[in-house]
């Protein structure tokens, strides 16, 4: 079933939090100079026009981006995901929204590698053409741009399972963002099922994932189920815009685990939650949670004396 259009989210509060992140983990790689690998099981269309089509229609936008536009506050990390932002919109007025891809393009440096994986057909071409673009636009500055070589790579097909070819990879410096749409339950079980296996043939990778939080089961047991997986250690992050809504009326929080994350992104959080929380509040049932640990297994029954 392939009915989700990440453009009627584009923007949202869910987008702000997960591509803050996103940034910051990929700025952390960059530090240093071996290269890194960057992949996106779920890749979506790469960028995103706020002032036409769905985005315009369901305007989700203004539960994130649009509140952080023209503050002059910004600590320092919002303030690098706003730049980004901005940069896509030289003329000052936000009609376009970066997705995940378009992000790591930008951090990601000429030595580093981009691997996408998008299965729907529309989102799929828009993304390949999206990339073309900022070729061509490489091109016109003069710039040597990678993106129909080995620094960029888009392919339509399962991300869950195209992970598996891409690890470990040959620089054994990798970050893998998972983000599916959750449409449908199977997602929850995927998600993990995939992180389990990901990690027994890269484990010191760094593995982000979004997920949204909702009544639903399989979405509430999720960060607990991720918490028993073998990494050395976890952080989970979520922002609540707003008291619980009833399910399928729309996100009011939403949530990232971070599987091995680096050590620099918990202090960094614990500086913007509090910021993200002020600003994007709908009403008093807002709020964030900072936790962080190693992985809990489940207590081994005490052998009995023969
Ligand atoms: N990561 C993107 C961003 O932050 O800009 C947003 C991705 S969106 C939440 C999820 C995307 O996954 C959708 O574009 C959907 O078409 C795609 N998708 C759904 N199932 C997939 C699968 N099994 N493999 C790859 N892509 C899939």
């Amino acid at each position: 079933m392939l009915s989700y259009r990440h453009a009627f989210h584009a923007g949202n509060h869910a987008d702000v939090l997960k591509h803050i992140v996103l940034i910051q983990l990929l700025q952390y790689f960059g530090q240093k100079d071996t290269a890194y690998m960057y992949i996106d099981t779920h890749a979506g269309a790469g960028a995103y026009a706020l002032d036409t089509g769905y985005a315009a229609k369901s305007t989700e936008y203004e539960t994130g981006i649009s509140r952080l536009w023209e503050r002059n506050d910004l600590p320092g990390p919002v303030a690098d995901y706003v730049k980004l932002v901005k940069g896509m919109n030289p003329s000052g007025k936000m009609r376009y929204y970066p997705g995940s891809p378009y992000c790591a393009d930008k951090v990601a440096r000429e030595q580093d590698r981009i691997r996408l994986f998008e299965l729907h057909p529309s989102d799929n071409k828009i993304l390949n053409e999206n990339f073309r673009k900022v070729a061509a636009h490489a091109a016109e500055q003069g710039q040597r741009s990678n993106v129909r070589g080995k620094r960029v790579m888009i392919q339509q097909a399962d991300g869950f399972s195209g992970l598996k070819s891409l690890l470990p990879p040959p620089s054994r410096r990798g970050l893998v963002l998972i983000d599916p749409p959750y449409e449908v339950k199977d997602d929850y079980r995927r998600v993990k099922d995939t992180l389990a296996d990901a990690l027994a043939r890269f484990a010191t990778g760094t593995y982000a994932v979004w997920y949204p939080m909702l009544q639903r089961m399989e979405a509430r047991q999720l960060p607990d189920k991720l918490k028993r997986l073998p990494c050395q250690n976890w952080l989970n992050v979520s922002l609540s815009i707003s008291a619980p809504l009833p399910d399928g009326v729309g996100l009011h929080n939403s949530g990232m685990f971070i599987l091995n994350p680096p050590w620099t992104l918990e202090p960094m959080l614990r500086e913007i939650m509090p910021y993200l929380v002020e600003v994007l509040r709908q009403d008093a049932g807002a709020g964030f949670v900072l936790e962080s640990g190693a992985p809990v297994t489940a207590p081994t029954a005490a052998r009995r004396p023969k």
